[in-house]
């Protein structure tokens, strides 16, 4: 299938590494022009590098962090007119409630709210103008079932999830989407230091929690980042113009609800 997404202009924020290269990944193959995002400019120069070995499109590449005023700017500097902005920031720490002060809820909820509500109102206009835009979070699958170690990630993100839900709606009539994706586990260097924490916690080895938590997967695997990236670009496609306002989970099945 076409995605017809032939020189849009992309920007996949936090992209050097896991779901957010992989969204870079298969949006450049797709052909769109595609600015990746990472604070570390080794990784995020060998990923771009990577990136366009398979890109039908410009790749570029900003080395910023998009939590900050400064970094939002300078990306956005970059891609003055995108038409497709992927919202992806590294998650909170996972952790234990009584622990975390204001300092710690205010730096998730700037990372995992704040900083993609900010980039949504600095684009969505002009898409709306242009007549097309996509706009994909990416999120947890914490949004439908929260994870307890991570409440700083199941707040933070359903109150992104609960903005997105009134605005997706105010501008649907202008060829513009906003959908989140909420991932299960993927086998990423984030998940791995999740387990790293919990079988600290537990006493128990990472090999062990690795395992365990996988047996409990109903797909028996954890996700390949290329199965979320190939999501995020059908979501971006022209195809998908109806779908808008959505939280499509991809876990292998481990969310238990019929809905
Ligand atoms: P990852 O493998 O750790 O990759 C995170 C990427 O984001 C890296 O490229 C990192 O590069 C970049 N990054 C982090 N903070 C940034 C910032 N402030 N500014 C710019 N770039 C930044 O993580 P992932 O597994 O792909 O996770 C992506 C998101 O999905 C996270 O919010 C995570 O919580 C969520 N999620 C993941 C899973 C999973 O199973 N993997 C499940 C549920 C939710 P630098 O560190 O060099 O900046």
């Amino acid at each position: 299938m076409d995605l017809k997404l032939e020189g849009k202009r992309a920007i996949v924020c936090a992209s050097s590494k896991g779901l957010g290269k992989a969204c870079a990944t298969s949006l450049a193959r797709e052909g769109a022009h595609v600015l990746m995002n990472g604070r570390t400019e080794s990784t995020l120069e060998e990923a771009a590098d990577e990136v366009r070995k398979t890109a039908r499109g410009q790749v570029d590449a900003i080395c910023c962090d998009v939590t900050t005023e400064e970094g939002r700017a300078r990306l956005l500097q970059a891609f003055l007119h995108p038409d497709i902005l992927v919202n992806n920031a590294g998650g909170p720490p996972a952790g234990d409630f009584r622990e975390w002060s204001l300092n710690e809820w205010q730096a998730a909820l700037n990372a995992n709210m704040l900083t993609p509500i900010e980039l949504i109102r600095a684009s969505v206009d002009g898409m709306c103008e242009r007549g097309f835009g996509r706009i994909v979070n990416i999120t947890s699958s914490a949004v439908k079932a929260p994870i307890s170690t991570l409440g700083l990630s199941n707040g933070a993100r359903a109150g992104l999830t609960g903005f997105v839900a009134g605005v997706a709606r105010q501008i649907a009539d202008k060829g513009v989407t906003i959908n989140g994706i909420l991932p299960g586990a993927f086998e990423t260097d984030r998940m791995r230091s999740n387990i790293e924490h919990v079988a600290k916690k537990t006493g128990t080895s990472f090999e062990k929690e690795y395992e365990t938590r996988k047996a409990r997967i109903p797909a028996k695997r954890y996700g390949d980042p290329e199965e979320f990236g190939e999501l995020c670009a059908f979501l971006c496609s022209a195809q998908a113009g109806y779908i808008t306002g959505q939280n499509i989970v991809i876990d292998g099945g481990n969310y238990p609800g019929t809905l």
